[in-house]
């Protein structure tokens, strides 16, 4: 017996399984199917158009020029340390020469001098000849061992590691905590440690009560000082300044990593510090209360105070600014709302203060 069309209300018998629904169908309803589904290729095509316009177009100059330009930056950095060394080696060779014959010149200047005198006297003794005699000699044998002098000088190949450069490709929007490599080692710290940590390229520091400590790239405390101010509530790294900066509740201190000495850079009594950040020119902090301000200070020729960014410029009344980054013109701020206690990120840019974008976060 032959089966009816599916579509309701049709009576006509069904000629085939239609491709599209999975249902039987009469002849005219096929078509019409049929004829809906060649519809659907134009649209298809106008994509796939503009995806072939977009490769076409695709600037790869923009995709790899920032990431070019860190390599530059490294490329740039190595070759300042090269030259550097250089230089410092060039000199201890020139100083290791010359201390030799500035000693003979002067030496000879007085021989020569005294000769001199003598002949213009018309007189001298036999002890004098004798005298001269010895002293020429040993001229003479210091002159040959400038004359011989030579150097030998070792050096070892620069060797640099495949994995001082490594190249992940990431989506751009993407921030995947899983890509973070595995702890590596663990420092336990003391009681009494206070919790803030920066870095520079050479050194992590830390506090480990009751030192501030510079941590290696192979986690060994490699130098400390002891700390005997108050509570440090955030540290940064100045390349300006070649220092660490520790915030401490009232005073800015600076911290010498050859060194470790500690200077106190800005004391005030009027203001609570809480974080800082760094640019190449400036330093930023963020006062500890609601209603935060940030306050911006000249870095040279001496930490100095130049501006003060207020609330509600910088965040509202019942907000306090708990960190703050500064990154390629622009400051990162975690900000705090004591009333609805909640946390957000915010970028903005660091000469007006003006969002760029900001994250609440669930937590
Ligand atoms: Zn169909
Ligand atoms: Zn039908």
């Amino acid at each position: 017996m032959s089966q009816s069309c599916s579509i309701q209300k049709c009576v006509r018998t069904s000629r085939g399984l239609c491709d599209c629904c999975q249902q039987n169908l009469c002849l005219q309803h096929l078509n019409e199917h049929n004829s809906l589904l060649i519809t659907q290729l134009n649209p298809l095509t106008d994509e796939i158009n503009t995806l072939e316009d977009r490769l076409k177009t695709l600037n790869i100059q923009n995709t790899i020029s920032n990431s070019r330009r860190k390599l530059e930056e490294w490329r740039k950095d190595c070759y300042k340390k090269i030259d550097s060394i250089f230089e410092q080696k060039c000199q201890e060779l020139d100083q290791l020469i010359e201390e030799n014959i500035r000693q003979q010149r002067e030496e000879l200047n007085r021989v020569h001098l005294k000769i001199s005198e003598l002949i213009n006297a018309q007189e001298t003794t036999r002890q004098d000849i004798d005298s001269l005699t010895s002293t020429i000699r040993q001229l003479e044998t210091n002159m040959n061992n400038i004359e011989q002098t030579c150097f030998t000088i070792n050096t070892r190949p620069l060797i640099i590691d495949e994995t001082f450069i490594l190249i992940k490709k990431t989506t751009k929007s993407e921030l995947d905590l899983s890509t973070l490599s595995l702890v590596y080692k663990t420092i336990v710290c003391p009681e009494g440690s206070f919790v803030s940590l920066t870095c520079n390229v050479r050194y992590l520091l830390i506090h480990q009560a009751p030192n501030l400590c510079l941590v290696d790239r192979e986690m060994k405390i490699v130098k400390q000082t002891l700390w005997s101010y108050g509570t440090i509530w955030d540290m940064c790294w100045s390349s300006t300044l070649d220092r660490f900066i520790v915030l401490e509740r009232n005073n800015i201190y600076l911290i010498n990593e050859n060194t470790m000495s500690i200077d106190n850079a800005y004391a005030t009594q009027e203001r609570r510090w809480l974080s800082c950040t760094c640019s190449d020119t400036v330093l930023f902090t963020s006062t500890n209360t609601y209603g935060s301000s940030i306050m911006e200070f000249r870095l040279l020729p001496a930490i100095e105070l130049i501006r003060e960014w207020k609330y509600s410029l910088t965040c509202s009344r019942d907000e306090g600014i708990n960190d703050i980054v500064f990154n390629n013109g622009n400051l990162a701020l975690m900000v705090m709302n004591d009333s609805k206690k909640s946390l957000r990120m915010e970028l903005r840019y660091a000469t007006t203060f003006d969002c760029i974008w900001a994250l609440q976060l669930d937590i």
